[in-house]
Formats: structure tokens, sequence, C-alpha cells
């Protein structure tokens, strides 16, 4: 039997509606006559974000904000449960395992509030319960409907197989030990079984409940598919596929059908945040083709990423990453000053902060930062040495692709698209894939809508 992972992205499981549609995506693309899948489900859209405020209420205030959001997401996730269970007993059960699930996070809350504490490590207990809520009605509603057609659906907590570092909130997962044991997983699909799990979330070789990283289901994916060697990773999403624009910004946006594993990275680093291709590296590079599709539209094709692509295109997408800071840095004294480039490369290097585009000039340079974290530390650098000026609200917008500079004429399109519109920056030649301008927030969607039609449409 080949293995094949889906993993479903919050809005894939965000309401009953959403799921029974992943669960007829589980049925036509997931269970073959030699295949059958291991789901590995994100929590219900937004729960993780009502999570982290949980955690922080209980901290600040008094429980009875957090009690009170907690029991909200209770009658969601109740709900939710209701809709899609028909089975009363079944429907009961899943209840009271819910119930326990919330019943958890209150004596967390409690706990938080009490110490007045808040721990990397109780954060990651408190994080984990949005994928265990979401992972126990989904084996529930799937289980019932595969009763039909007599194949058992078992559920793994991946806290048993996933192991990770006790690095909390952002824990590595320990490749050998997670191969070790998922044999477990991989003996019961081999034998006709479905499997439904967590992503996101493990447990250290002590047994304490750890988080890879927000987004970090596409990683827990690839793990699980490079350890089972699965045929294929699907990744089921919003949007049928990574395509060459967000198109909550251009709705003309299309599909990409193949694209490189560099390709997607550069547009992801860039702000095409469709999925971290970091993350799923692990299955790249052993040849798992990494699919991107869409639980919306399932008969799509979506996009596989792959090592690399057999043609070179000259532009591949446009990204967007907006809420930047732009933050020029000029010597005090029209003269090249060495030591002031010297002071912020150091300051960089210690916040570990990377600019996404960087432009010199005589006396200065301007540095575009997605996270505003090291501009402090930026500042005080230059404290006597350079004046930093800061703007924010701005949006750093990239055209991606292979072929940018071998293509005559691509700058000069840029410029049309771009019009009167104010560029306060641009990056050019970092990369032989990649130009970036920096405008403000107000303006970029109608730029790139612009740069889209010029460029793709
Ligand atoms: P999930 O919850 O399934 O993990 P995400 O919200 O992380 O999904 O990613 C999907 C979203 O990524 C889409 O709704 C879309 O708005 C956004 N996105 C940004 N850039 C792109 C792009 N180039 N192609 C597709 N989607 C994109
Ligand atoms: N639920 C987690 C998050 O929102 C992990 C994921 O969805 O990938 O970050
Ligand atoms: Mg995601």
């Amino acid at each position: 039997m080949k293995i094949v992972i889906q993993k479903f992205g919050g809005t894939s499981v965000e309401d009953a509606a959403a799921m029974a549609r992943a669960v007829e995506i589980v049925r036509e693309h997931g269970i073959t006559r030699r295949s059958r899948p291991l789901v590995a489900l994100s929590a219900c859209a937004g729960v993780t974000n009502v999570l982290i405020r949980i955690s922080e209420l209980a901290l600040k205030e008094t429980t009875k904000e957090s009690l009170a959001a907690i029991d909200q997401l209770e009658v969601r996730h109740a709900r939710i449960a209701r809709e899609l269970i028909s089975d009363d007993t079944a429907f009961a059960n899943v209840h009271h395992t819910l119930h326990g699930l919330w019943e958890e996070l209150r004596t967390l809350a409690r706990g938080v509030n009490l110490l007045g504490e808040l721990t990397l490590k109780s954060r990651d207990q408190m994080h984990s319960l949005g994928e265990r809520a979401s992972s126990t009605i989904f084996h529930a509603a799937l289980a019932e409907r595969l009763q039909e057609d007599t194949i058992t659906c078992h559920l793994f907590d991946a806290r048993d197989f996933f192991i990770t570092s006790n690095e909390f909130t952002s824990a590595r997962p320990m490749t050998g030990e997670i191969h070790r044991r998922m044999k477990r997983v991989r003996s019961a699909l081999a034998k006709g079984a479905v499997g439904v799990t967590q992503g996101f979330i493990g447990r250290t070789f002590a047994g304490e409940t750890t988080t890879i990283g927000r987004g970090g289901s596409d990683f827990s994916a690839a793990i699980m598919g490079v350890a089972l060697n699965a045929r294929e990773i699907q990744i089921w999403t919003d949007v049928a596929g990574i395509m060459t624009c967000d198109p909550r910004i251009a709705p003309q946006a299309r599909t990409i059908e193949r694209i490189s594993f560099h390709e997607a990275s550069e547009l992801a680093f860039f702000g095409a945040k469709v999925l971290h291709p970091e993350t799923i590296w692990p299955a790249v590079e052993k040849s798992i083709p990494v699919r991107v599709l869409s639980s919306k539209e399932p008969e799509k094709e979506g996009t596989v990423i792959v090592h690399q692509t057999e043609e070179t295109r000259a532009m591949t997408g446009i990204a967007v990453k907006k809420s930047i800071s732009l933050v020029r840095i000029s010597a005090n004294g029209l003269q090249p000053n060495p030591a002031v480039q010297q002071t912020v490369w150091d300051a960089l290097g210690k916040s570990g902060a990377i600019p996404l585009a960087v432009s010199l000039s005589v006396d200065g340079a301007s540095y575009a930062f997605g996270d505003a974290g090291a501009i402090p530390l930026l500042r005080a650098a230059c404290e006597g040495l350079a004046t930093l000026a800061l703007g924010t609200n701005r949006s750093l917008i990239t055209l991606v692709g292979p072929g940018l500079q071998t293509q005559s004429g691509i700058a000069a399109r840029m410029f049309r698209a771009l019009g009167r519109t104010n560029c306060e920056m641009i990056s050019y030649g970092g990369s032989e894939s990649a130009i970036s301008l920096v405008v403000q927030d107000d303006v970029a969607n109608r730029v790139v809508k612009k740069l889209h039609a010029e460029f793709f449409e």
C-alpha cells in the first residue's frame, strides 16, 4: 500500500461545511485501491490566534476574560461536531473528549494566572489544543463516513511519534526518532486503514508537549511524508495552488502548474505566504512531489513543487509584503563612511534580522525590514554616527522569475506599470531572479494589479 499525506490548513477545516468537504477529499483524492492517506490537520481557522490570546489574557487579566474566550471555543467546536456527526453515541464521545480538552485549557489558564508566569512550555501546551480539537472532530466525521466503505480510521496522537527538541514554540523535529516511531502508523495504513493526526504539535523525549512554529503543519506534513516514504504530499488550502499573485489582491492571478523549489522559496521570502517552502524541503529533497490544492475547488490541478523545473521562465509571480518598515541611515556628513556600514551590519548580525532589500548610496543606505524588531538596536548603534529615518506602513512588491535578468525590457515594463506612483526604493541585482520596490501601503494593491496586468494578463 502506498501512502499519501493529506494536510488540511485552517480554512480547509474552519467549520462543518469545510470539514465535510475535506472528508470527501480524503475519500476521492487520498484513498485508492493501492493507497491510503495519513491526514495531518491544522486547527480550525483562527483558533491558534485565539489560543495565543487566551494564554496572554490569562497572564495579564483576571481569569474571567480567558475563561470566557475558552467557553466560546467550546461552543464553536461543539457546534461543528454536532453538525458533522450523525450518530448520537459517536457525538457524545467526541463531545466528552472535547470537553476534557477545554477543561485542560481552563486548568492551564488558571495556573498561568495564579503563578503570574507564562512560560514557553505552558504556551505550547495551551497552543496545542487547536489541533487536538480539530482532529478529534474530523476523525469522528471521517470514521463515520468510511464505515460505508468498510474502511477503518485511526486517530494518531502526533505527540506519540512526532518527537522534537525542547525549544518550546519553535521545536525542532527529531527525524530519526520520528521515523522509528511512525512504524506503527505505517503498519496500520499498510493493512488498509486511514490515519488522522495533528500537524504543528509534538512532544519532547521527556514527554512535554511542543509546537514547531506558526504555520508549522506544512513542515509536519513534509516530515511525516519522508518518514513514511509517501508517494505524494498534498497541501490542501483555500486557493488552487501557488498563483502568479495573491488572488485576494489580483483576482486575475492564475495557478502556476509546476514550480521549482527555488522559485517557490523566493516568492515566499518576499511575502507570498501560501506556504513556507523551506518547511517542505525535506520532502522535495527526497523527490516526493508536493502538491498545493484547493479544498474549495478540489477538481483543479493546483501546483506541484519539484526540485527543479525543466523550463526557465522569465517571470514566475509577484509577491507582496505589507506593513514593512523602511529605514534610511545617512552618515553625518556627505562623505562615504565605511564605519557606518560596518556599524549597521554589526548591529544586524547581533539582532539576527535580515533586511528584505537594501539600496546603497554615497552617504548612506536604505533597508526594508519585514519585522521592525531590529530597529531599536540599529538606532542605538547609529547614535552620534549617523541619522536614522524610519518610514512605516510601506509595502515591498517583488517580481520573481528565474529569467528576469536575461529578458530585456523588464525594468521598462515595470516602470510603465508603476506610472506616476511614488516609489521609495528599488532593489535589483541582489539576486538574478528578483526585483523589489517599496511603496506606501495604501497604493500597494493598485501597483500590484497594474504589474500583474502588465506581466501576466
Ligand atoms: P492554510 O490555512 O491552508 O495554511 P494560508 O492562509 O497559510 O493557508 O495560505 C493561503 C493563503 O495564501 C491564500 O488564502 C492567499 O491569500 C495567500 N497567498 C499569498 N500569496 C499567494 C500566492 N502567490 N498564491 C496563492 N496564495 C497566496
Ligand atoms: N495552527 C497553527 C497555526 O495557525 C499551525 C498551522 O496551521 O500550520 O500557526
Ligand atoms: Mg499555512
